[in-house]
């Protein structure tokens, strides 16, 4: 969902002009204040003594063509260490604390690396049949609107619920984490081209108060400068559609189509319990998405589970282990219309565990939500070290998320009282803007997401209307800007879902990002650079002829093998592809970290539906917050709230966008051992030819 989306939407030129807000803020301004700290801390100690010391290394710089001798013995060593410590990671996301780390570090070594190997071992081993079925379900399980997933044959809880709740499939989860794929191929023969941007007004990124964004100097090293094989600077293509598109008014047709109404797409955040689920659970039942009888059936089967209080989250937690636990897991996605706007609704799971998916969510959202409870030690809790209050805001807004309203939830809890209320939105409006956000962008509503107050219609309650004479939530929702969709560009969707469908050929899922598809369309899918038809587009499960950036679709596809697609895969226009690669240059803001990045640090690389394991291979230098010039070249070790230009290597080919030519494709997020560590933008990216 989409991260910039609303600059996405916006005007591109407009988002240089907010850069000047961010740019404003720079050093004390510095967005991740010291109290700050802890949340993003992560931490060695916990790691096999093999991680636990920072790399011994020489931090020489390589040349371009030391780049050939990567796989050299010597440094073969660390690149398996971050293997397997990459797969430990996958492997606790999915695991937690059941499942001894020596037991997994043993199951990795022995699937060569291999993580699905590896779980199924220990899944095995373990002989733990619920657990083992719950996390295999989480890793396969596609909750697609319709048809079963290729991976699984779960069924959806029969719903009256009139809302379709579709599930957005974990990032990553359901892509293979295996390393199958051998690391640069054609880059070690110096085989590739370097795509980056050019020339200081080509707009640098730089990332300033958890923030990333453009600014006008450029602070690229010298080593962008294109190499001979620069003219094929993208995959080719494997053959060009004989159907020549045939064009039309997208602008146009999107207007008619929508009646007028704009396409909003709305990621809910914020701390677990803080309400969000309810809040929206009972937004949807007010609106009339839920009838009165599926409300009743949830109330009663809410009571007899012993969890009345949740009646209207179940309207949202709509797995049967997200009921059990009381949390959301996975994003749940809805759709539903105010005056102006139609929304399609994404429920972020606020439970750490699965900022994961949190982040796959907000990765598609035009604007957020975010949730706090403002119970007395409740807000404090969501909001002090450990809380996701913070993380959720930085994530979002890091992801390119400009607009936010705050629901100052629970406000029952605390009788309305105004003081509360102004010691929340003062606390979090210190935050947002050190964050990023404009102060104009942000709105705080108070609200009871359980007695159903202030959500559809202002709130009578008298202790609130003494001092609250403001917009109740969806005249909030309504009020949002709309963003621009990049309906100009060439297409690019990401798949967030793959699933076989009755029929001939089989359906992926996933927002379109760029550009538009119809019926007929050649399409090509990065990787693995195959083509195939869009036989059929189905857009909120109704067919529709085409689909423009902005819509969450369905597409039908044929003359191609289901295997060949996973989570992740980009597909695209044919005579303008995406760029795929496993080794890019990216400019990173890095978060609270109690120990330094150093050259050889594996991560998790968190970008549009994948998450895929990486290394950052070289860092090149650290930048200056607000003008991005070069302070300090080759530096040894990157510590919290430093800006660098960085090197990443991923162990699979990643389809991906330069941040200049596709903010929606160009951003990603950096996670290690559970936290998240940077956000970045993508300035260069190495193509094998
Ligand atoms: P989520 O984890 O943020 O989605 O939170 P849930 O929606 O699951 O709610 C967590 C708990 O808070 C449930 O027991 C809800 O009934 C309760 N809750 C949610 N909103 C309110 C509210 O406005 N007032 C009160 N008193 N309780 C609420």
């Amino acid at each position: 969902m989409s991260r910039h989306r609303n600059v996405r939407g916006y005007n591109y030129d407009e988002d240089f002009e907010e850069d000047d807000l961010y740019g404003q803020s720079v050093e004390d301004d510095y967005c991740i204040s010291p109290s700050t700290a802890a949340q993003f801390i992560y931490s060695r100690r916990d790691k096999p003594s093999a991680f636990a010391e920072p790399l011994q290394e020489e931090y020489a710089y390589e040349d371009a063509e030391e780049h050939a001798n990567f796989t050299s013995n010597h440094q073969l060593a660390e690149v398996d260490q971050a293997r397997l410590q990459s797969c430990l990671d996958h492997m606790k996301e999915l695991l937690g604390d059941s499942v001894p780390e020596q037991v997994m570090v043993e199951a990795v070594l022995n699937s060569k690396f291999d993580v699905q190997k590896a779980l199924d071992i220990v899944l095995t081993e373990n002989s733990k049949q619920n657990m083992k079925t719950k996390n295999e379900e989480a890793v396969t399980t596609v909750k697609a609107s319709k048809g079963k997933t290729r991976d699984s044959q779960s069924t959806r809880i029969e719903s009256e619920v009139v809302p379709k709740v579709t599930k957005m499939t974990v990032s990553g989860k359901k892509r293979s984490t295996g390393f199958e794929v051998p690391c640069v191929g054609a880059e070690e023969n110096g085989q590739y081209a370097i795509i980056s941007q050019k020339g200081p007004s080509s707009g640098d990124a730089s990332i300033t108060s958890g923030a990333i964004e453009m600014v006008s100097k450029s602070a690229l090293p010298s080593q962008t400068t294109l190499m001979p094989e620069e003219q094929s600077t993208a995959p080719t293509p494997i053959k060009k559609s004989s159907k020549t598109k045939q064009q039309i008014d997208v602008k146009a047709e999107l207007e008619k189509r929508q009646g007028g109404k704009q396409l909003l797409n709305l990621v809910v955040i914020g701390h677990v319990d803080a309400g969000k689920s309810t809040l929206m659970g009972h937004l949807l039942y007010l609106l009339g998405n839920v009838n009165k009888r599926t409300m009743h059936k949830y109330e009663q089967e809410s009571k007899k589970a012993g969890k009345a209080s949740f009646a209207y989250a179940w309207v949202l937690d709509e797995t049967g282990e997200e009921r059990e636990r009381g949390v959301t897991m996975d994003v749940g996605m809805t759709k539903f219309e105010t005056k102006t706007k139609v929304i399609t609704l994404m429920d972020a799971p606020g439970h750490k565990d699965f900022i994961p998916n949190m982040i796959t969510g907000a990765a598609k959202a035009d604007v957020a939500i975010l949730v706090v409870d403002a119970s007395r030690g409740e807000f404090e809790a969501g909001f002090e070290t450990g809380g996701q209050t913070r993380e959720h805001g930085l994530l979002v807004r890091s992801l390119g998320v400009t607009q936010l309203s705050v629901a100052v939830n629970k406000m029952d809890q605390v009788n309305w009282q105004q003081e509360r209320f102004q010691e929340i939105t003062s606390k979090l409006g210190q935050f947002l803007r050190q964050a990023g956000f404009k102060e104009s962008d942000v709105a705080y509503i108070p609200t009871s997401g359980l007695g159903g107050e202030n959500l559809v219609t202002r709130c009578q309650t008298s202790e609130l209307t003494e001092w609250y004479k403001g917009k109740c939530l969806l005249e909030q929702i309504d009020s949002f800007k709309p963003p621009q969709r990049s309906v100009d560009k060439p297409f690019r969707l990401c798949v967030s879902d793959v699933f076989k469908d009755q029929g001939s050929g089989f359906c992926v899922t996933g927002k379109i990002e760029a550009g538009y598809v119809k019926v007929g369309d050649r399409l090509l899918a990065m990787p693995p650079n195959e083509t195939c038809t869009a036989k059929g587009i189905a857009l909120h499960d109704e067919p529709v002829d085409w689909a423009a950036a902005g819509d969450h679709v369905s597409l039908t596809l044929t003359g191609m093998d289901i295997i060949k697609i996973n989570v992740g895969c980009v597909f695209c226009d044919l005579k303008e592809p995406i760029k795929v690669c496993t080794r890019f240059r990216a400019r990173v803001l890095i978060f609270n970290i109690d120990l330094p990045i150093t050259k050889g640090f594996p991560v998790l690389l968190h970008y549009q539906t994948v998450s895929e394991p990486a290394t950052i291979r070289r860092l090149l230098s650290v930048l200056h917050k607000s003008t991005g010039e070069v302070t300090k070249k080759k530096p040894k070790l990157l510590t919290k709230g430093q800006n660098a230009l960085i090197e990443l290597q991923t162990q699979r080919p990643i389809a991906l966008e330069l941040y200049k030519d596709f903010k929606e494709l160009g951003r990603f997020m950096l996670r290690y051992s559970g936290s998240t560590i940077a956000a970045g933008v993508i300035t260069e990216v190495w193509c094998p030819l």
